[in-house]
């Protein structure tokens, strides 16, 4: 149903019916929470959590692997929010809808870091900076990420120029001329300021270099993300003792099913050589539990879900990292405020 399914009264009816026809979870209440909206929470519900936050809060705007469309996960996007002052991490399709969903306003974004150029983590980086900016965005927005960052920076903002310039003449708004960037080769010292010290570290994600896994110390959380990487200790030393880390996560054998049906439709796509690929730039979630017991983290968040698929259930995600992990874990969902 889903995919085909159009805006008919038939495939509505039947969606619906689907859902009454949904198990009802009675776990803990995060949880039944979690499960009772599917892969996604509202805007009301992340709204609500964030107003009643205290401290550093981190929203998944978006929770899905790779750059395909239509799906009922964004691409892969965060926000954290800390003493007034938001963090975006990744630039996947959906960012700035999902950011707006938050309620956050636009003018709270301090900064912009990118892990990697794929599309699904950098492809509306340029639109976040000129929707964004329409929505009152600070001039002196920052951004930071792997080279040439800088050179599509100016690129997009060059492309864009006449746009701007209408809606600034339009609207008596200063334009955004240009975005202070800092391009990250190497593993080190990111960012400071009173809130918070962000540091990065290079990790495998191969042919892309470099790849860039981040930690966030804000003075009440530490938050950490792998980025897109086979699995790598120098993550877990990144990660040591962090209050959250956000860890990609494949689960292999709904991986092997899904290119085995496109293969069986026609893909043009040799098994082996697929999983070969997929081994080399992913981390499976055995790995993923490894990988956070070592580090002694708090809480573990699954993210970039590798496949991407409703079906899978949360139980399916959380229990071959539960073999090997001991805190607490979070199958990401997009929206959701941890
Ligand atoms: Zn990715
Ligand atoms: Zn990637």
């Amino acid at each position: 149903m889903k995919g085909a399914s159009g805006p008919s009264n038939l495939s509505r009816r039947s969606l619906l019916a689907g859902m009454a026809a949904a198990p009802i979870v009675t776990a803990t209440t995060e949880q039944s929470l979690a499960q009772a909206t599917g892969p996604r929470w509202t805007p009301q519900q992340a709204q609500a959590a964030l107003k009643d936050a205290k401290g550093t809060k981190l929203v998944l705007l978006g929770t899905a692997a790779g750059p395909v469309p239509g799906r009922s996960r964004e691409m892969t996007s965060h926000v954290m929010l800390s003493n007034g002052s938001a963090y975006v991490l990744d630039c996947g399709m959906g960012v700035t809808n999902q950011f707006a969903r938050t309620g956050i306003p636009f003018n709270m974004l301090n900064s912009i870091f990118i892990t990697h150029h794929h599309a699904d983590h950098n492809i509306e980086y340029g639109p976040l900076l000129i929707v964004g900016w329409i929505q009152g965005l600070p001039l002196n927005i920052r951004a930071f990420g792997p080279p040439p960052l800088k050179q599509m920076t100016e690129d997009f903002m060059r492309a864009y120029k006449q746009t701007v310039d209408f809606w600034a003449e339009d609207f008596h708004m200063k334009p955004l001329t240009s975005v202070n960037v800092q391009e990250i080769s190497a593993a080190g010292p990111v960012m400071q300021n009173d809130d918070v010290k962000v540091s990065a570290i290079v990790v495998e994600h191969p042919p892309v270099k470099p790849a860039l896994g981040y930690r966030f110390d804000f003075k009440d959380r530490s938050i950490a993300f792998s980025g897109d990487t086979a699995p790598l200790e120098a993550v877990a030393k990144m990660a040591k003792g962090a209050d959250v880390l956000v860890h990609e996560t494949m689960y292999l054998p709904a991986v092997e099913k899904y290119i085995k049906g496109q293969i069986a439709q026609g893909r043009p796509v040799k098994f082996e050589a697929f999983m070969d690929h997929m081994k080399a730039d992913h981390t499976p979630s055995e790995d993923v539990g490894r990988i956070a017991q070592e580090a002694g983290v708090k809480t573990l968040v699954l993210s970039h879900l590798t496949p991407a698929i409703d079906s899978i259930t949360d139980d399916t995600w959380r229990e071959p990292v539960a073999k090997y992990f001991k805190g607490e874990i979070i199958v990401g969902k997009d929206l959701m405020v941890v």
